[in-house]
């Protein structure tokens, strides 16, 4: 029996197609030959668990042997083979219609294509110049075959010597593969990628010892799987070290965890796996493409932008789902109902976890709020409804290092940061050594002052004041303490035009220049520091989160604005406004503290200062 014939294709000579195509991404054959190879074995363990079967079952494994010398990559697994008329029908015909159709339909978008489409069978001639398929199927008086063809659309069908049930795939590797995949290191480190989980043992050589010095083998089969990753387990099996465990074999070189949530669901869609926060060591630089996402424990990609929000791309772990689309474009994965609702679905569960930790462990909630901030932040100003399940359990830290909940924190704060309007009025720093005084003056008022010192801080400030009602944000430093929560109107100076005039070029003369002022004259008190710097909190929000790119560089490239208040009330003052001609070094040097104050005080202007002051002693 030989049998020729034409592979039923519609584009005449689809492998160069095939090889052009999928050029980045030639390695993905490898896998797609071995989830061939475990489906086959897993349709016959089904086979014989519904007593379809009745035979021997045998050892159930697929094997990858490598001959460096010839060049030849075979994939033999002993499961349900196929009879002549299935390669006819699985081979020739429907597989390569299938991935004609798939060219046809995509030819005009070519680069829109996510890599890993699976071609399946036919990604072999990726890398082969010739394909040989021996098969013998599990059905009584099957007689094996052997298929073969050469990179052309023709291919040739004989009768086979095969004896024992299942398939070997033979793969001629041409010039060029030979050289990129044809060495056992590459074939590991492709398996280790692609099969590291497949559920069926995939046995690659024999298990190696040192001897005597050098390393030989042994008789043990070296299977490179774990079969039955702990996601696939039920969470009442598993053990804390369990995930631990599993976590350090997917990131050996980082730290433990925070969390973990275990994900498993079976309706509307598919999906099972297990989400770790890593710990945040380095806020600006934190890896994004940590997620892996696979298909009935077969790999599938680290890009998995459009399956999970943006948000949750900074966790790390796997998630297995039979039911995202893998054969798509981006764009249109975008738009897909299941991949919606997978989405959604993760969200809800992220935020179920965490709240559940923020109220059955909340010391140790504590204790990592300051490594989950970011993320939290970050979750809470992109998603909308991961923000309304967020305020249940995000914390606030003040410069004390205490953590309140929204609610607690409001309670503690209403009965004293309340203003005329009714308002509440969250204090904040930024940085507690550089706003030190501040704090301190903010706190004798009997204020708490929270710590925002996250990169996010400036947009999520503006988002609690959104979400939070009645409620304003400012910066410790944004005005003198006594005015940061105003209580009642204070009464102003009183001051004709002419003098405001005078005193707006008298200050002048003693600031830097380049930056822009607003000179007011204040009562402040007797006691109060004669001249105050600050920077109106609207501005500088305006400025930082242009800065952090938020589109608004108009604001980014005007002056800093400051406002400068004069306390009219303070003797120096007074003897400064009465005596303008003769305290000139008195002015620069109220002045000055006022810079020196905001950190603002440097260089030659520094010297002088010091230069001064040491006169005066
Ligand atoms: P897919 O796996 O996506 O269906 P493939 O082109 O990889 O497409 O394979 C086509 C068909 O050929 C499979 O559905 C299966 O029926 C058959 N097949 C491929 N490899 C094997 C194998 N190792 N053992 C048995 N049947 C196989």
């Amino acid at each position: 029996m030989a049998t020729k014939g034409q592979i039923g294709v519609t584009t005449e000579n689809i492998f160069p197609v095939i090889k052009q195509f999928l050029y980045s991404d030639h390695e993905i054959f490898l896998r797609e030959l071995v989830a061939n190879a475990v489906d086959a074995t897993q349709k016959m363990k089904a086979l014989a668990s519904c007593g379809d079967f009745k035979g021997e079952l045998g050892e159930l494994k697929v094997g990858i042997e490598l001959d460096e010398k010839k060049k030849t990559l075979k994939i033999v697994d002993s499961g349900i083979g196929m009879t002549e008329e299935e390669v006819d029908k699985y081979i020739n015909q429907i597989a390569f219609s299938s991935a004609g159709e798939f060219l046809e339909k995509y030819k005009d978008q070519m680069s829109n294509i996510i890599g890993h489409f699976g071609l399946g069978f036919y990604s072999a001639f990726m890398v082969a110049k010739k394909v040989t398929i021996e098969t013998l199927s599990w059905k009584d008086g099957a007689k094996a075959v052997k298929w073969s063809c050469d990179g052309s659309p023709e291919f040739e069908m004989t009768s086979s010597k095969k004896a024992d049930r299942g398939t070997v795939i033979t793969l001629f590797l041409d010039d060029e593969s030979a050289e990129e995949f044809g060495t056992k290191g590459r074939i590991s480190q492709l398996l280790g990628k692609y099969c590291k989980f497949m559920p069926v043992p995939v046995v690659f050589g024999k298990k190696t010892e040192w001897k005597d010095g050098k390393s030989v083998e042994t008789d043990e089969d070296n299977v490179i799987n774990n079969t039955d990753p702990i996601w696939t387990k039920a969470p009442s099996e598993l053990k804390d070290e369990d995930y631990l465990n599993f976590y350090k074999a997917l990131y050996p070189m980082e730290e433990e965890p925070m969390f973990w949530i275990h994900l498993n669901v079976d309706y509307p869609f598919n999906l099972t796996g297990v989400l770790y926060f890593p710990k945040i060591k380095e806020r600006m630089a934190i890896d994004k493409n940590k997620i892996q996402l696979f298909c009935n424990q077969m790999f599938v990609t680290e890009h998995v932008d459009n399956i999970v929000p943006d948000f949750l791309t900074l966790l790390h772990g796997v998630i297995d789902s039979p039911d995202i689309p893998l054969n798509v474009s981006r764009s249109y994965l975008q738009s897909d109902a299941n991949v919606k609702k997978i989405s959604t679905y993760i969200t809800k569960k992220v935020a179920d976890r965490l709240e559940e930790i923020s109220r059955d462990q909340r010391e140790q909630f504590e204790q990592k709020w300051d490594n989950i901030k970011l993320f939290i932040e970050y979750g809470m100003l992109s998603d909308e409804k991961f923000c309304e399940r967020a305020l249940q359990f995000a914390l606030l830290k003040n410069t004390d290092g205490k953590y309140f909940s929204l609610e607690d924190y409001r309670k503690a704060i209403e009965p004293n940061q309340t203003d005329k309007d009714k308002k509440v009025i969250y204090l904040y720093a930024t940085n507690v050594d550089e706003q030190y005084g501040f704090i301190e003056a903010a706190k004798n008022q009997g204020y708490d002052v929270l710590l925002m010192d996250c990169e996010l801080d400036s947009h999520f400030v503006n988002l609690l004041e959104q979400k939070l009602k009645d409620s304003g944000f400012a910066r410790v430093d944004s005005d003198s303490a006594d005015n940061l929560i105003k209580k009642e109107d204070k009464v102003k100076p009183e001051m004709s035009e002419d003098d405001k005039k005078a005193l707006d070029e008298l200050f002048k003369t003693a600031l830097p220049e380049g930056n822009e002022y607003q000179i007011q004259a204040e009562n402040l008190g007797e006691k109060s520091a004669p001249v105050l710097i600050t920077q109106s909190e609207f501005m500088r929000r305006w400025r930082e989160m242009s800065a952090m790119g938020g589109g608004m560089n108009f604001y980014g490239q005007m002056p800093v604005s400051y406002d400068v208040k004069v306390n009219m009330e303070n003797p120096v003052i007074a003897r400064i406004w009465a005596d303008r001609e003769n305290t000139k070094d008195l002015l620069r040097q109220v002045v000055d503290l006022a810079l020196l104050s905001n950190g603002m005080l440097k260089g030659k202007a520094l010297a002088d200062f010091i230069a001064r002051s040491e006169s005066y002693l």
